[in-house]
């Protein structure tokens, strides 16, 4: 077979384990990981992320994700997913309340790095809070976006 010919094999047995829903939203029929995320095999890929490569033609990069544009986790809709970086994945998911990291500019980080006043004083002014203050101060990665 062509390696054309086997990324849609990969691609049609996975459609097929799928539900085309009212939305437009193809929802993978089989295990979903506890954020409701569509894996199969038994290490657990990502179901998304295997569509989203035979749609492009490429396997993707480690720093790159397969994000929703439908912001459902279930669905493997080759036409609801693009690719993003980790760090978007962190931004949408941001901006979708998932998760909640506060925004700061790297001048607000070198701002309140040299900031000594109370962090509770700092926080308010930034309209953060205090243990994000906290964070930034300990260089605690990953706790701002
Ligand atoms: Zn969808």
């Amino acid at each position: 077979m062509s390696k054309r010919g086997e990324r849609n094999a990969v691609y049609e047995e996975l459609l097929a384990q799928s539900v085309r829903t009212e939305q437009g939203c193809l929802e993978w029929a089989g295990y979903r990981n506890h954020k409701g995320y569509a894996r199969f095999g038994k290490s657990h890929k990502s179901v998304s992320r295997r569509v989203l490569e035979a749609s492009l033609g490429r396997k993707l990069e480690a720093g790159e994700c397969a994000l929703h544009r439908c912001d459902n986790p279930p669905c493997v809709a080759a036409d609801h997913l693009f690719v993003g970086t980790i760090r978007d994945n962190n931004l949408d998911m941001a901006r979708k309340g998932r998760s909640n990291p506060q925004k700061l500019t790297e001048g607000q980080i070198k701002a309140i790095r040299e900031d000594s006043r109370a962090q509770v004083v700092i926080a308010k002014e930034y309209g953060i809070s205090q243990q994000l203050v906290s964070f930034v101060k300990n260089r605690v990665r990953g706790a701002w976006a």
